[in-house]
């Protein structure tokens, strides 16, 4: 196996409080030779976080701290594993430019990153974090009037995240594509969104971004597969998507978690951000 390319850290808020290091550390143990740090990015300065705890990403003003961690990581363990510094940025519709204002800003540092949906608004214009809990997810599709809106809502969101312009520093790979059925289990999904899937990963390959292949749904008690699903990733792999795998991991023991079930696709090294 390659790597982990999807990992997070103490920086986040809502993980465990293990060190940068002791990712490193588990990754070395599993044998990889490539991690990618890639903590939520903080939230656009507008925006409220609507996460009951508003403790989806890290804090702005660590962000220079981790930044500095990592490279120093990177410097210590260069002859063991080669560690990429990167963010999971959110896309959020309407916070377009200053989700650029920060990639502008920290690009330059990045070597890797994710573009990831996980705050969607209602027609109300209320803002939910759909991954949240059950519980927030139950309220979200009370706003959007159902299910199939919010899914509708979801995959548009996703679409218009791969084809927004964030300028030069903007993450290459889509992250966990049906994060919207993590609680599948609690709340089946309400129709068949192939034709939005496949839309969705024609315009990835259009735009020659990657795929987060991430096994972390497989742990969620309601989800129990991975984001996405093997016949996506089946599409994704046929069209010519380089597939990355990630665990999103919050916690160090978490690295590689389920990799074993990605043991039949051919997988990919990000392509670094910058050179
Ligand atoms: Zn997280
Ligand atoms: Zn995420």
């Amino acid at each position: 196996m390659l790597g982990d390319f999807h990992v997070h850290t103490q920086y986040c808020q809502h993980g465990a409080d293990d060190k940068m290091e002791a990712y490193v550390l588990q990754a070395i143990e599993k044998g990889f030779t490539h991690l990618s740090f890639t903590e939520h990015a903080p939230l656009p300065e507008s925006f409220t976080d609507p996460a009951p705890h508003r403790d989806s990403t890290m804090d702005r003003n660590k962000v220079e701290a981790y930044v500095m961690e990592g490279k120093a990581l990177q410097k210590q363990y260069k002859n063991d594993l080669q560690i990429n510094i990167g963010f999971e940025v959110d896309y959020i519709r309407g916070y377009e430019q200053e989700t650029q204002t920060f990639l502008d800003m920290y690009g330059p540092e990045m070597d890797d990153g994710i573009l990831s949906v996980h705050m969607l608004q209602a027609p109300d214009k209320s803002f939910f974090c759909i991954d949240y809990s059950e519980e927030e997810f139950e309220r979200a599709a009370d706003a959007f009037g159902g299910l199939t809106p919010l899914y509708k809502a979801y995959y548009g969101s996703l679409q218009a995240s791969v084809e927004a312009d964030l300028g030069h520093f903007k993450p290459k790979r889509i992250g966990h594509i049906t994060l919207v059925q993590k609680f599948q289990l609690a709340y089946p999904k309400p129709a068949d969104f192939s034709k939005e899937q496949h839309l969705l990963l024609d315009l990835i390959k259009n735009k020659g971004y990657e795929l987060d292949v991430n096994t972390a749904g497989l742990y969620k008690a309601f989800c129990k597969e991975i984001y996405p699903p093997a016949e996506l990733i089946a599409y994704a792999a046929k069209t010519g998507i380089p597939l990355v795998p990630g665990s999103d991991s919050h916690a160090a023991g978490g690295i590689g978690k389920g990799f074993e079930y990605l043991s039949d696709y051919s997988l990919h090294l990000p392509q670094r951000l910058t050179l």
